[in-house]
C-alpha cells in the first residue's frame, strides 16, 4: 500500500509499505477520505513536538474510512462499517477527560501526530482509540468526504458553545480559511443576524460569499474597524472570532466588539508572537468577554456529526480539491497556496 510519510520539515515522501495488521484489540480501516488541516500544514513547515526528529509519521487527522479488519477482542465494530475518527484520544482518567474535555488531556494522543494518520491507504486504529470512543459510525446519508470534514467543523462548534452565539448576534470572523468557513456555517446555523468575514485574499472572500456570509471585507484594502462599525450601526459586533494567527488582529478585536461583546481568540499564536498588547480598558469599560477555545472533544465531534446527519448542516461546500495519496505533495502545495477551502486526500 501507499503511505505518505512526514520525515521532517518540508519533507513528505510517498512510500510503498505493507498494510497494517489489526492486533486483537485493534481495527484497520481502508482510508476513503482524509482532509488536510492547517495543523498538517504547520507540521510540514515547523515540525511538531510530539514527532521527535528521526521518526517518520503519516500525517492527517481528519479521517473517514471503511472497517476492513477487526481484532478478535473488538466486539462493537464489524467489517464493512463506515467510520470516522475524532483525532484526539484522551487518557480517560485525568480531570479533563472525566469532564469530557478530551482535547485538553495533558497526555492526549492523536492520529496524524502520535499515531500514523489518514494520508495512507490503510489506517490502524489502536486499542486506546477504540476504548476512548474515538471511532464513530458515520450515519447513513453522510459521505466519507463530508464525514472527514466533521473534525474541523467540530472545532468551530466547540467555539460556538463557548461564545453562546444566539439569534440576532452580529458575528465578525477574521480569517477566511476553511476554519473561518466552519465558523460561518456554525454562526448561520445559530441564527446570527449578520455575518461579516474579513481577510486579505479576495479569492478566499469569494468562497465565503458562496457559504452565504452577509458582508466581506478585504482588510488590506479597507479599514476593518470602519467597516464593522458601518455594518453594525456604529455599535460594533456582538461576537468576534479571530480565525488567524496575527497578533494585531487580537489587539484589533477589542475595538471591533460592541459593549458586552464576546471575543474568541480562536487561532493560536506562533511561539515568538504570543505576547500581544491588548487595551484592557476596552475589556473593562465595554464589559467584554474574551475567551479562547482549542480543538474539540469527542463529544463535540459526535454532536457535529449529528448536526450533519440532521440535514441542517451541509459541509460539502467546503470541499475544494481532491488528490490521491500518491499525489500528496501536490495536495499540500494546493492547500498551502490558499486556493479554495478544504483539500481532500481520497482513496485512489
Ligand atoms: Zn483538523
Ligand atoms: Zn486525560
Amino acid at each position: 500500500m501507499k503511505a505518505a510519510y512526514f520525515h521532517g520539515v518540508g519533507d513528505i515522501r510517498v512510500e510503498e509499505t505493507l498494510p497494517p495488521e489489526a492486533g486483537a484489540d485493534e481495527l484497520v480501516i481502508k482510508m476513503k477520505a482524509s482532509a488536510i488541516c492547517g495543523t498538517d500544514l504547520r507540521i510540514l513547515k515547523f515540525g511538531h513536538f510530539k514527532i521527535p526528529g528521526g521518526t517518520k509519521r503519516v500525517l492527517g487527522h481528519e479521517i473517514a474510512g471503511e472497517v476492513v479488519q477487526v481484532g478478535k477482542n473488538v466486539t462493537q465494530f464489524k467489517i464493512g462499517m463506515r467510520v470516522a475518527l475524532p483525532p484526539n484520544v484522551g487518557c480517560g482518567a485525568c480531570a479533563m477527560c472525566r469532564r469530557g474535555y478530551t482535547q485538553l488531556c495533558p497526555t492526549y494522543e492523536a492520529f496524524g501526530i502520535s499515531y500514523d494518520g489518514g494520508f495512507q491507504d490503510y489506517v490502524k486504529v489502536p486499542a486506546r482509540a477504540i476504548a476512548r470512543g474515538n471511532v464513530v459510525v458515520i450515519p447513513d446519508g453522510i459521505s466519507y468526504e463530508e464525514a472527514a470534514m466533521v473534525e474541523p467543523f467540530s472545532c468551530a462548534y466547540h467555539s460556538y458553545k463557548a461564545l453562546n452565539i444566539k439569534p440576532g448576534d452580529s458575528v465578525v470572523v477574521i480569517g477566511a480559511g476553511p476554519i473561518g468557513g466552519c465558523h460561518v456555517l456554525m454562526s448561520k446555523l445559530a441564527g446570527a443576524a449578520k455575518i461579516i468575514v474579513a481577510d486579505v485574499q479576495d479569492n478566499r472572500l469569494e468562497e465565503m460569499v458562496k457559504l452565504g456570509v452577509d458582508v466581506t471585507v478585504n482588510s488590506a484594502k479597507e479599514d476593518l474597524k470602519q467597516a464593522v462599525l458601518r455594518e453594525t450601526d456604529g455599535e460594533g459586533a456582538s461576537v468576534i472570532i479571530t480565525a488567524c494567527s496575527i497578533p494585531q488582529i487580537q489587539t484589533l478585536a477589542m475595538e471591533l466588539a460592541a459593549t458586552h461583546g464576546r471575543i474568541n481568540l480562536f487561532g493560536g499564536m506562533p511561539k515568538d508572537k504570543e505576547i500581544v498588547p491588548l487595551n484592557t480598558n476596552l475589556i473593562h469599560y465595554k464589559e467584554l468577554t474574551v475567551l479562547g477555545t482549542t480543538g474539540s472533544s469527542v463529544n463535540d465531534y459526535c454532536e457535529s456529526m449529528a448536526l450533519v446527519a440532521s440535514g441542517k448542516l451541509n459541509l460539502m461546500p467546503l470541499a475544494s480539491a481532491r488528490f490521491g495519496v500518491s499525489q500528496i505533495n501536490a495536495a499540500f502545495d494546493y492547500a498551502l497556496s490558499g486556493q479554495g477551502m478544504k483539500t481532500l486526500v481520497v482513496e485512489e
